[in-house]
């Protein structure tokens, strides 16, 4: 009888997008003790420009030449990074009045940058429409407010209709199909709707369908491409005009645990690709977008703090960081986690080290919530080590409650 093999520790997908050189990680070609002497302070989140221009180079390759890419800048808004990204996609969508003022910062044309999101305030939609760009309506409600306040202000909304689809991104294997949503207009009133829309005279763009984030499973996403084409196909039967854009979500996903495989990229594309033959005729010119958020700049991210103290408690090493989960929330588990599991982190000054250990990685705050590797295996760390999360690239920063315990904020670099 053959022995069972050994099981190995689920180990994190091969994240090569940084180099290491003498055992230290390099964002944007620098080490990153250089970085933290230049940003002058731990914590802090670097974004490399490169690793960002990589990964929209990879989905040029992938996806149909004529599917625009949108870039979801909730997913990170700093300036600077965003600044980067107008040069590189076709759009922007923005969820807030706040990412609008930072999205027309950039040389984006406001016809390509878009506004989703429930609640819109009158100002928020009052500044949209003065702008020109393309408000994706959530509801009815938020349809006669924009049609009065174009009315008020003289200018015509130009409009999306966001579809609730009666549909969802399958992932994981659970299907919640049909569901209630906060977001976008059932797919079933929508007829009505875009009746309204043409007496209202809006100027009617086309539709945003978004069924789902962080997917790393080819066939969910073709299903979801394909289910997406054919409801929109359906609606717009009974829109005042034949849609000129048909924004068909993203959810492209990143791996983030153990054993999770990265997304087939070129596989999405051809799938991407053949449906479209199908349908392109009946599309009559429909430009279609993809609005990526976390795909684009996820991975090129990475959150640094340093080793304050090491302890040990009852055979358990303790490295205790200046960061926490008041920066990322996200890698503490506790941001949409039903299950915390480990983000890949390494100690970034001696990735491979001498001596290994497992530890975990906490941080300042005074909650148990405050994880940031639980029992990981890394490089034997002291103080004065710093610790790199990786995959910190998107829902970081803004993502977490700085407010939390008045510790200082972290900075953002991009280099
Ligand atoms: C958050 C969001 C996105 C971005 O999702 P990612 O998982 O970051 O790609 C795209 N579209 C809409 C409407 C969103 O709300």
């Amino acid at each position: 009888m053959n022995a069972p093999a050994p099981k190995l520790p689920p180990q994190h997908a091969p994240l090569t997008q940084f180099a290491v050189a003498d055992d230290c990680l390099l964002v944007g070609g620098v080490p990153l003790t250089r970085l933290a002497q230049r940003v002058g302070q731990t914590p802090f989140y670097a974004y490399d420009r490169a690793a960002i221009t990589a990964r929209v180079a990879a989905l040029r390759q992938a996806l149909p030449a004529d599917v625009h890419l949108h870039y979801a800048m909730k997913a990170n808004p700093m300036p600077a990074v965003v600044q980067h990204l107008a040069t590189l996609v076709d759009g922007i969508d923005v969820a807030s009045g706040g990412e609008l003022r930072v999205a027309l910062d950039t040389p984006m044309a406001p016809g390509h940058i878009s506004f989703a999101g429930p609640g819109k305030s009158d100002t928020d939609l009052a500044c949209a429409i003065a702008a020109g760009i393309v408000l994706n309506l959530e509801s009815e409600g938020e349809m006669e407010r924009a049609a009065a306040i174009g009315q008020r202000l003289g200018i015509t909304p130009q409009v999306n209709v966001r579809v609730n689809p009666d549909f969802e991104l399958k992932s994981s294997g659970m299907k919640m199909g049909g569901g209630p949503k906060q977001f976008g207009v059932d797919a079933e009133h929508v007829p009505a709707m875009l009746r309204r829309i043409g007496a209202l005279g809006l100027d009617f763009h086309g539709f945003h369908i978004f069924s789902g984030s962080q997917n790393l499973k080819v066939a969910a996403l073709q299903e979801a491409h394909e289910k997406t084409f054919a409801l929109a196909l359906r609606l717009a039967a009974d829109a005042p005009r034949p849609p000129r854009i048909l924004n068909i979500g993203g959810g492209f996903g990143i791996p983030y645990f153990p054993g999770e495989e990265r997304l087939d990229l070129p596989a999405v594309g051809a799938n991407l690709a053949r449906i479209l033959d199908e349908v392109r005729a009946q599309l009559q010119g429909a430009q279609v977008v993809i609005e990526l958020g976390r795909y684009l700049v996820g991975e090129a991210g990475v959150y640094v703090c340093r080793v304050v103290d090491r302890k040990e408690s009852r055979g358990h090493v303790y490295l205790v960081t200046d960061g926490g989960l008041h920066h990322h929330l996200s890698a503490s588990g506790n941001f949409g986690q039903v299950i915390r599991k480990n983000y890949p982190v390494v100690i970034g000054n001696r990735v491979q080290g001498g001596a290994r250990e497992k530890a975990s990685v906490v941080g300042p705050l005074c909650t148990p919530l405050d994880l940031l590797a639980d029992q990981m295996e890394l490089a034997r760390a002291e103080p004065g080590d710093l610790v790199a999360v990786l995959q910190s690239g998107a829902y970081g920063m803004t993502a977490s409650p700085a407010g939390f315990l008045s510790h200082p904020a972290a900075l953002e670099i991009l280099v």
